[in-house]
C-alpha cells in the first residue's frame, strides 16, 4: 500500500507529541483507576458570568424571530461591522489609542489572530523572514510561524523573566518582520512594565529605519484582564504605532472552547492610510483561507455583553496563591506571579532533571501532571509549568502532593 504520510508529517506529529502526551498521560492514569491532579493544561475553569448567559438567551429569542429572513448567512469576513465598531470604541477609550471598525478582525481566538497576522507577515511572498519570540515562549507561536514559512528566532529572557533588550537587538536583521510579546506570560506569569515597553518601542523603531523596514509588533494579551494586586497591564500600543494588538475571550469570559477574539490595528499602523488597509485587505483574505470568519454567535453575544464583563479575577488570583503557598512550603522555587494562570518553578535540586522529578511526581495514586519547561524553550530543561486554571479543589491536592517533597 503507498503511504499516506511523508517524513516531513512525521517530523511535525513528533514534535507537538510532548503536550498531546499529556492529555493522553491523564485518561491513561484514570483507565487505571488513579485520580491525576492535572495542572498542565490551562483551560480555564471558572464559568461565564451570568451577563453571558443572558446575552445568548436574548440572542437565540431574537435570531428566532428573525427566523422569517434568515440572520444566519454569511457575513464580511472581518466579522459583524456592529461588532467590530463596539471593539474599535472599547480600545480607543481604554487605550487612549485611536482605532476603528475597520482596524478589527474578529478572529476565531488568539490563535487565529496570530496566524492571520503572522500569514500577513510572511506567507508565500516573504518565506524566511524571521519572527523573535521571547523565551519562555507560548509554544503555539513556533508551530504557527513555521505553518506560514517564517523561522522563528528565539531570545531568552532576562533571569527575572524581564525583556532582554540587548538581545532582541541583537537578533534583529534585515529579515526581521515582527516580534511577538505575551504579557502576562505564559508560563513566566510576568508581566511587562510600561517603562520596559518604551525601551522596546524605541528598539523597534530605531531598527526599523536601521533595515528599512517596519518591524511589527505582534502583542498577544490573552491574559490581560488576569493580573495580581500591584500590577497593572501595559500595552506597546500606547508607545508604537505598528503594534498588532491579540486579544482573546477564552479566559476573560472562560469559553476558551467558543473561539472568539480579535485582532486590532490602530489608526496609526502602516506608513500611511493606504498601508494600512492593504494590510487589513490582506488579514481578511487570510481568514477567507482558514475559518472564513470568526463563530457568529460568539460574535453577537461579545457585541451585547461589551469587553468590560469578566470573571471573578479574584478567583483565579487565590488559586495561583494557593499553588505559590504550597511550593514555598515545599521548599521549591518559582517566578512570582504577576498576572495569567500559571506557575513557573524550578526543579527541586534534590532531583537530577526533569525525568527524576517526572518519576516522583507521577508515582502513587495521585500523579501530578505538569508541562515540562522545555515546551517554552530548551534552556528551561530544570523548570516546570503548573496551572492555577484549575478547581481549587485541584490545587489544594496538587498542594498536599507537593508537601511530600519536604518528608
Ligand atoms: N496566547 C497565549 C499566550 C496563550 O496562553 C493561549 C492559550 O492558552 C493562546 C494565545 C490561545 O488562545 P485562544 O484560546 O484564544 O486561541
Amino acid at each position: 500500500m503507498r503511504r499516506v504520510s511523508n517524513t516531513i508529517l512525521r517530523q511535525e506529529v513528533d514534535a507537538s507529541a510532548g503536550i498531546r502526551a499529556l492529555f493522553e498521560q491523564a485518561i491513561r492514569f484514570k483507565s487505571e483507576g488513579k485520580n491525576p491532579i492535572d495542572l498542565s493544561i490551562g483551560s480555564p475553569s471558572i464559568p461565564p458570568p451570568t451577563g453571558y448567559y443572558e446575552a445568548l438567551i436574548q440572542i437565540a429569542a431574537t435570531l428566532r424571530d428573525e427566523q422569517g429572513n434568515n440572520p444566519h448567512g454569511y457575513m464580511p469576513n472581518a466579522g459583524y461591522l456592529h461588532v467590530r465598531g463596539m471593539v474599535a470604541n472599547y480600545l480607543s477609550k481604554h487605550f487612549n489609542v485611536q482605532f476603528d471598525a475597520r482596524g478589527i478582525v474578529m478572529t476565531a481566538g488568539a490563535t487565529n489572530g496570530l496566524d492571520i497576522v503572522i500569514g500577513n507577515l510572511i506567507g508565500t511572498r516573504n518565506p524566511g523572514a524571521e519572527i523573535i519570540l521571547i523565551a519562555p515562549y507560548f509554544p503555539a507561536y513556533i508551530g504557527i510561524v513555521k505553518a506560514n514559512f517564517g523561522k522563528p528566532v528565539i531570545v531568552y529572557s532576562g533571569e527575572d523573566f524581564s525583556l532582554p533588550f540587548e538581545g532582541i537587538e541583537s537578533a534583529i536583521t534585515p529579515n526581521t518582520a515582527a516580534i511577538i510579546i505575551n504579557s502576562p506570560n505564559n508560563p513566566s506569569a510576568r508581566v511587562y512594565t510600561a517603562g520596559e515597553l518604551r525601551t522596546l518601542s524605541d528598539i523597534l523603531a530605531r531598527k526599523s529605519e536601521e533595515i528599512s523596514r517596519a518591524i511589527v509588533c505582534i502583542e498577544d494579551a490573552p491574559y490581560s484582564r488576569i493580573l495580581f494586586p500591584g500590577h497593572e497591564y501595559s500595552s506597546m500600543l500606547r508607545f508604537y504605532p505598528n503594534t498588532a494588538h491579540i486579544d482573546s475571550l477564552s479566559k476573560q469570559l472562560g469559553i476558551a472552547g467558543e473561539r472568539i477574539g480579535f485582532a486590532a490595528l490602530p489608526c496609526q499602523f502602516g506608513a500611511d492610510a493606504d498601508d494600512r488597509q492593504i494590510f487589513i485587505n490582506g488579514l481578511t483574505n487570510r481568514m477567507i483561507e482558514t475559518v472564513v470568519n470568526a463563530p457568529a454567535l460568539q460574535q453577537r453575544i461579545i457585541g451585547e455583553l461589551g469587553l468590560e464583563s469578566c470573571v471573578p479575577v479574584e478567583e483565579y488570583v487565590a488559586r495561583v496563591q494557593r499553588l505559590t503557598e504550597s511550593l514555598r512550603r515545599a521548599g521549591m522555587h518559582y517566578a512570582e506571579p504577576q498576572g495569567g494562570f500559571f506557575v513557573f518553578a524550578e526543579i527541586p535540586e534534590q532531583f537530577c532533571d526533569e525525568a527524576e522529578f517526572r518519576a516522583w511526581a507521577w508515582s502513587g495514586n495521585e500523579p501530578l501532571l505538569y508541562v515540562p519547561g522545555v515546551a517554552f524553550g530548551s534552556e528551561y530543561s530544570g523548570w516546570i509549568r503548573l496551572s492555577g486554571a484549575a478547581s481549587t479543589e485541584t490545587i489544594n491536592c496538587a498542594g498536599e502532593r507537593l508537601l511530600e517533597l519536604n518528608q
